[in-house]
């Protein structure tokens, strides 16, 4: 099954692939995280994107084109993507890659939230610089509020969830990504989720929908 998680930043994307993916084996291909561990190792893509990511742009298509071509193949199974397709081009370009592996699109989940949600959702994500944990200052918070509750790692505020930057790439969304939602609506299944409701019950809601005649 092909799943494309698609929505602004901060709709809650992330959260919901990890869960899904915990729960029913989907490989997680979040453009997002393949570009931050290539910052974070020091490759030539990572200091290639690292100045792209702190403002807030968007990385040209050609690169994350190449980096989702290498990972479908390596993880062809179940998938759900988180972030990809961001443009037109891209939306392509995956429509193409998946049907030289005679698979499809199964679901676009389109994650509706408002902005000044995702702006306080954003600012106060702290993720778990070791295990990829979520948490939030104030609604889902650590124990101890500095190290994360599953593994004791260090939790980080993303360069890119500053509110500046976070305004940036509500501007990217709109210009450049909001254009795509037209073009999956028309060719693929397409669900529209409210992103504001509780992360548990849209992961619960979102299992049945994808498993419903397997139970
Ligand atoms: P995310 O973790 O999905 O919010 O992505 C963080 C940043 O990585 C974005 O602001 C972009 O700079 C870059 N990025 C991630 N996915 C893509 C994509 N599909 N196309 C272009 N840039 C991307």
């Amino acid at each position: 099954m092909v799943v494309i998680l698609f929505g602004p930043p901060g709709s809650g994307k992330g959260t919901q692939a990890k869960v899904l993916a915990e729960k029913y084996g989907f490989y997680h291909l979040s453009t997002g995280d393949l570009l931050r561990t290539a910052i974070k190792n020091e490759t030539q893509l990572g200091l290639q994107v690292k100045e792209i990511l702190a403002s807030g742009k968007l990385v040209p298509d050609s690169v994350v084109n190449d980096l989702v071509k290498e990972a479908v193949k390596e993880n062809s199974a179940s998938i759900l993507f988180d972030g990809y397709p961001r443009t037109e081009e891209q939306a392509k370009t995956l429509t193409l890659v998946l049907g030289t592996l005679s698979k499809n699109i199964d679901y676009v989940i389109s994650m509706e939230i408002r902005f000044e949600v995702l702006v306080e959702r954003l600012i106060g994500r702290r993720t778990c610089s070791s295990c990829g944990q979520i948490f939030h200052v104030k609604f889902s918070p650590s124990k101890t509020g500095e190290v994360c509750d599953r593994c004791g790692g260090r939790l980080l505020q993303r360069a890119d969830d500053t509110e500046a930057v976070v305004e940036k790439r509500f501007q990217e969304y709109q210009s450049s990504t909001l254009g795509v939602k037209q073009f999956l609506k028309s060719r693929f299944k397409f669900v529209e989720i409210n992103a504001e409701e509780d992360p548990k019950l849209i992961s619960e809601r979102l299992g049945s929908l994808f498993f419903k005649n397997e139970k």
